[in-house]
């Protein structure tokens, strides 16, 4: 088998959509699973919905009622005659029934919130933005079929079985793989990503951007020969295009080398990605849903990085936090155990630490915004002098003109450099 994954950008719209199943068309549908994310922006549309939602505010029910909007036009623009796509597909799409599978998903989402006495709110997440991806697979799925292209739609819940901490599940590895193996046949499927489901078939999830690791976990189970995760990019990039000009595609990477890349947050591969695919060597490759016949990269076992050049990852609005002790004494093991139990407690992300023998410093991401509640922690305690908002930049395989390039300009509040990598603090 070999698995493909795409992500919300390449089904942002129409256009994206008949694009895909080109792709797929191109490339050949035989032993190929799909993995989806929802259209777009919606993962972002469905957390304002719940966030709305627990304010009390009705506006939910009409931000439920302009997702729904949304993907109607989509279908509507699907059903329009466009170049290529005959007019016999286009009535088989029409009569598919799509618009009112996509109503019953709609009034799912608005049940599942009217019903919800759950105070747990990654419960409550998890059984709302999952109907993300069951309406992305469920217009792909249809679109397919309509064109000639039998596909079976396969509902990720009954594939992916996970624990029960919702928003970030663990996979169980041993129920998945009898599941997966069991209904993932040779035929063309396609299916969510990043949604599964713990043992009392409630809804869950594998933490935001979570689809590459789906179609990770699919390959793994299904022992596949590869995997193709599909960007707007043209694939591994040495830095974020976004953010450095001149980028340079890097042709072929070892597993280790994109678990490192991925670790400290070059956000085109999900982190927990790679391990199982390194597990069983199955090459990863990253390639353009816009060139499809170009090469992209391949994340497989090789020696070194090719080519062996600088590549850059940046994370914005961190927050450099350093701590010392109130009397001046050492900051020992017992402070530091302690200052990381208030780290987790507050679900702070570390991308970097450094101690002294009198502080402790720290860079993290407040991804959960409770940087207010920490700090007045660990005042009790310790003397502390945060700044917020600043960057971290790493540089695997640096050199001088590297470190040039990113210094420039900014203000360096902390340098760390091991043999491969080198770390610094920024303010810009
Ligand atoms: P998906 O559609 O699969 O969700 P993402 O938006 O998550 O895709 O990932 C693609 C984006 O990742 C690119 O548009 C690019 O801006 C960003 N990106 C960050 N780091 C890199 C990198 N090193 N190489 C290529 N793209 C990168
Ligand atoms: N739709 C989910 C998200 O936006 C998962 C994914 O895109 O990988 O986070
Ligand atoms: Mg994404």
């Amino acid at each position: 088998m070999r698995i493909f994954k795409f992500g919300g950008a390449s089904i942002k719209d129409a256009t994206g959509v008949r694009n895909v199943l080109q792709v797929v068309q191109t490339m050949g549908v035989d032993n190929l699973g799909i993995v989806i994310s929802a259209m777009g922006k919606t993962t972002n549309a469905l957390e304002d919905i719940i966030s709305s939602y627990q304010k009390n505010d009705a506006t939910y029910l009409q931000l439920i009622d302009d997702l729904h909007k949304a993907h109607l036009e989509i279908v509507e623009e699907l059903e329009m005659p466009f170049e290529g796509v005959k007019e016999v597909c286009l009535s088989r799409f029409r009569e598919s029934g799509i618009k009112k599978d996509i109503k019953s998903i709609m009034e799912s989402l608005k049940g599942e919130m009217l019903r919800n006495k759950s105070k747990n709110y990654s419960f409550l997440y998890d059984q709302v933005v999952c109907h993300g991806e069951l309406l992305s697979t469920k217009i792909v799925t249809a679109f397919f079929n309509a064109c000639g292209t039998a596909t079976n739609w396969k509902d990720a819940r009954q594939l992916i079985k996970t624990d029960h901490k919702y928003r970030d599940a663990g996979v169980n590895w041993q129920e998945s793989e009898k599941l997966i193996k069991e209904s993932c046949q040779r035929e063309l499927f396609i299916t969510q990503g990043f949604i599964g489901s713990d043992e009392n078939g409630f809804t869950t999830t594998l933490g935001r951007e979570g689809s590459d690791y789906t179609a990770a976990v699919l390959a793994y189970c299904l022992d596949a020969s590869s995997v193709t995760i599909w960007k707007d990019v043209p694939g591994v990039l040495n830095a974020d295009p976004r953010v450095f000009e001149n980028t340079v595609l890097l042709h072929k990477i070892p597993y280790n080398e994109a678990i490192e890349l991925a670790f400290y947050g070059a956000s085109v591969i999900h982190p927990k990605t790679l391990q199982p695919l390194q597990g069983k060597e199955i090459p990863l490759y990253v390639k353009s849903f816009l060139q499809p016949d170009r090469d992209g990269t391949i994340i497989t076992a090789v020696e070194t990085l090719e080519p062996l050049i600088p590549c850059y990852i940046v994370r914005k609005n961190m927050v450099f936090l350093k701590i010392s002790s109130r009397d001046f004494s050492f900051i020992g093991e017992n402070n530091i155990s302690d200052i990381f139990h208030e780290l987790s407690r507050h679900k702070m992300q570390v991308g970097l630490l450094q101690n002294s023998a009198i502080s402790f410093s720290i860079c993290f991401e407040d991804k959960y915004h409770k940087i207010k509640e920490l700090l007045k922690d660990l005042e009790k305690r310790y003397k502390v002098s945060p700044v917020e908002d600043v960057s971290l930049y790493t540089i695997r395989h640096y050199n001088g003109d590297a470190i040039q390039l990113v210094e420039s300009g900014k203000s360096v509040l902390l340098k760390q450099r091991t043999q491969e990598t080198l770390q610094l603090i920024v303010k810009e």
